[in-house]
């Protein structure tokens, strides 16, 4: 037991008659072992780890002051209780077996389990389990559990996006064979049968070799662009980007590719975007080509803009069959086609332009999603930062007209 001084006069009277020094070691030794206790307790109530110890049956009888941070729980409240009742149901069966493996190979265990923070959010925590039933100053299963939610997410979000770029790779290989297998099949059958081929059936496989190259080419670009984009290495022009003439010229460019398509464009003359006028043509002629190539031949391309808020908001609508419910959500993805999708003939479809183009709306400040779409059409909606040119008067240039 240790010396406690309750009486004053007592505990000087023991000091004084102290001559061989004994009294005076023993409450050196007794400060001593305070003190380091004490060390050893702020050492585990900052270590970052929440320090618990369970009797053989899983009841907590002790728990550091440290799991008020990391659980939001004071000690004093779970004390008494089993661990068990602060995880979630799924992982209990799985706690229960590990306490009794530490119980009875004495082997120290690790378990990950998901617990419920006071905030009720859940959490993912990792536990060592160390059978401490032998040690006279533990006499139990002595646990250290530390909050591993965020070091799990990026651990997952690293797993998925290797898996990402597995697939990126392996899609991006089979795409870029199919045109080079066009292109030296055709090219050798000229080579052999040159002589006997007439001229019309030689121009034939000429073109076939050309538009196989042009595919290529513009799989390349693309996903020059994409790794561009994703190592955030593309420059951006800014400056004010009149959207009428924008689009004019996108459509212009688009009724060379589909010679007779309709574009009806309808919008203020003088909107401006604040944004790269080079990639916003980019994002609307991808935006025109999709309309044109997924509708029949014969409809109507529609393509309004207007001010909405601080938005330059611009619609590309067609006349197509729509997109179907379980296509939606692949279609801004790297290669996201929709299987079964109408494609007017002799078109080419490598699923990165909506990829590319979201993501060039995003880099100037702007979005792209698909606004509605059914069996009268669908309409994609592109939205840019409007350019805050000011007259004197005080009206924005952007209102103009
Ligand atoms: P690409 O047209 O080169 O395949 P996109 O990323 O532009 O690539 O489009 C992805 C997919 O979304 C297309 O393959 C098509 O299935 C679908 N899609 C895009 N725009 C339309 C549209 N206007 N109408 C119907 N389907 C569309």
């Amino acid at each position: 037991m240790r010396f406690r001084p309750t009486d004053v006069d007592a505990y000087a009277a023991r000091l004084k008659a102290d001559d061989g020094g004994a009294f005076t070691r023993r409450l050196h030794a007794e400060e001593a072992l305070t003190e380091s206790e004490a060390r050893f307790r702020s050492l585990v109530e900052h270590s970052g780890d929440v320090t618990r110890i369970l009797n053989v049956d899983g009841t907590i009888v002790y728990a550091s002051a440290s799991q008020r941070q990391v659980l939001g729980v004071e000690p004093g409240v779970v004390v008494g209780h089993t661990s068990f009742e602060f995880m979630d149901r799924e992982s209990v069966p799985r706690a229960r077996a590990t306490l009794a493996n530490v119980v009875t190979t004495g082997r120290t265990q690790r378990l990950i389990s998901r617990i419920q923070h006071a905030d009720s959010t859940y959490h993912t925590f990792e536990a060592i389990m160390q059978n401490r039933l032998d040690d006279p100053a533990v006499r139990g299963i002595v646990i250290n559990t530390r909050d591993v939610t965020a070091r799990i997410a990026a651990e997952e979000a690293f797993l998925d996006l290797t898996r990402l770029r597995s697939d990126f790779i392996a899609t991006v290989t089979h795409e870029m064979r199919a045109p080079l297998t066009a292109i030296v099949g055709f090219g050798e059958l000229l080579q052999m049968h040159w002589g006997e081929f007439s001229d019309e059936r030689r121009l034939e496989r000429i073109e076939q070799i050309v538009s196989a190259g042009h595919r290529q080419l513009r799989l390349v670009e693309d996903l020059l662009l994409v790794s561009r984009m994703e190592a955030a290495s593309l420059a951006m022009q800014y400056a004010s980007a009149a959207i009428a003439n924008l689009v004019r010229q996108s459509a212009a460019e688009l009724q060379t590719s589909y010679p007779g398509q309709s574009v009806v464009c309808e919008g203020p003359p003088r909107l401006l975007a604040w944004a790269d006028a080079a990639r916003v043509a980019q994002v609307l002629t991808n935006l025109l080509d999709n309309a044109a190539k997924y509708s029949p031949e014969g409809s109507t391309i529609t393509v309004t803009w207007d001010l909405e808020g601080t938005k330059v908001v611009v619609r590309v609508r067609d006349c197509g069959p729509g997109i179907p419910a379980f296509g939606r959500e692949h279609l801004f993805m790297p290669f996201g086609r929709v299987a079964g999708s109408y494609l007017r003939p002799g078109r080419v479809a490598t699923g990165l332009g909506l990829y590319i183009s979201r993501g060039l709306a995003e880099a100037m400040g702007g979005d792209l999603d698909l606004e509605e779409t059914g069996p009268q059409g669908s309409t994609f909606r592109l939205r840019l930062p409007v350019a805050r040119v000011y007259r004197r008067e005080g009206v924005p240039e952007a209102m103009l007209d």
